[in-house]
């Protein structure tokens, strides 16, 4: 009896050995303006998935980009089957670009990655490593460390996570980018999620799965510079904190409490005041400071208010997230292995 079994799952491990060769890997990267560093990538990441058993496709979205790496891609293309491109109309910006390329991959696993060199292609085989093995449904790639990082850019990233953390539903992991693997059931699920307002680590960490991390060290840009700056990571923050909590409106509605509280205490005692002693002074600063104190939580307040009501009003819009100007397949795929891409399409 235990023979059989055995020499079942013999069957089954050879099996499955196969099926691994045919797997097909999808490599999602969101390209805006990077004509410089694109050559160097796509050699890395050749080489690596050259060294990978699997076939491959690599996904470019290009974002808008108005230096020529669109036409770049295009020309991959001629000498590398493994390349697709889809050209989106304008810069949408980088978690669009990465929903298009999460929408049209057709790939069992997909890998989330960055055009600049940040995310070391090298690092591909291990996040496919426990998603082949069968230990996860998403594999992220968790920084070791933030070294490299100006203070104010750590100090922001902490306090901002240590706030997610606190009022934030599904927990987030700290200092993990988007550089990950999804496999095909975490990509089905997310892009079912079709917000406007999207903010990504905050999806990937909604829709749940086994989730496992892979320790990474996060390279320099390799040329160009960062599209982010602190005006943009501040409304990167205000994204995440108002798609994945109400707590803000509840602070403010306390806040206001407590300052009417406080106001009313304040006003008996002026009352006291004047019985007991009459009033000579007149209370012009009191009277300011308590104006100016209310007048500036009240707007605080509208402004909480009018960031969710906003986004209610884009939301309410359902516009497309993203708009295809281009769309040219890779052929290393073939034909019959993208019903799933298509589905997708459609949506
Ligand atoms: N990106 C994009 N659209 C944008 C901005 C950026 O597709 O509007 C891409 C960019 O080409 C790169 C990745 O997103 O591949 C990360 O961008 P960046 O290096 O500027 O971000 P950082 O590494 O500083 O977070
Ligand atoms: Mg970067």
């Amino acid at each position: 009896m235990n023979g059989i079994v055995a020499e079942q799952s013999e069957i089954e491990r050879a099996g499955s050995k196969d099926a691994r060769q045919c797997r097909l890997l999808s490599i999602v990267v969101p390209v805006f303006n990077e004509s410089e560093t694109l050559p160097e990538f796509h050699r890395r990441l050749s080489a690596v998935l050259d060294s990978m058993p699997y076939t491959a496709e690599v996904v470019y979205i290009d974002d808008g980009s108005e230096d020529g790496s669109a036409e770049f891609v295009r020309g991959l293309r001629d000498s590398d089957p493994r390349v697709a491109l889809i050209q989106l109309s304008r810069n949408f910006g980088k978690e669009a670009a990465m929903t298009a390329g999460l929408d049209h991959a057709t790939g069992d696993a997909v890998v989330v990655i960055d055009a600049d060199l940040q995310d070391p292609p090298e690092v591909i085989p291990e996040l496919v490593a426990p998603w082949v093995e069968g230990k996860g449904e998403v594999v992220y790639a968790q920084r070791r460390s933030r070294a490299g990082e100006t203070w104010l850019k750590r100090a922001s990233a902490h306090t901002f996570y240590k706030l997610m953390e606190r009022v934030g539903r599904a927990p987030m992991p700290r200092n993990v980018g988007d550089f990950r693997l999804l496999s095909r059931a975490a990509v089905a699920d997310l892009v079912r999620l079709r917000e406007q307002h999207r903010f990504m680590k905050g999806l990937f960490a909604w829709i749940g799965h086994r989730q496992i991390s892979v320790p990474y060290d996060r390279d320099p840009r390799h040329a160009g510079s960062s599209k982010w700056n602190y005006i943009k990571l501040w409304s990167f923050s205000i994204e995440g904190i108002t798609s994945f909590t109400t707590a803000p409106l509840k602070v403010a509605t306390y806040v206001g409490l407590l300052v009417a509280v406080l106001a009313l205490v304040f006003g008996l005692g002026i009352i006291y005041e004047t019985l007991v002693y009459g009033s000579d002074v007149p209370g012009y600063p009191s009277l300011m400071v308590v104006v100016l104190f209310l007048g500036g939580v009240q707007l605080t307040t509208i402004g909480i208010l009018g960031e969710y009501v906003g986004r209610i009003s884009d939301e309410t819009k359902r516009r497309p997230l993203y708009l295809v100007q281009d769309h040219l397949p890779a052929e290393s795929v073939p034909p019959s292995d993208k019903p799933s891409g298509k589905a997708a399409r459609t949506r």
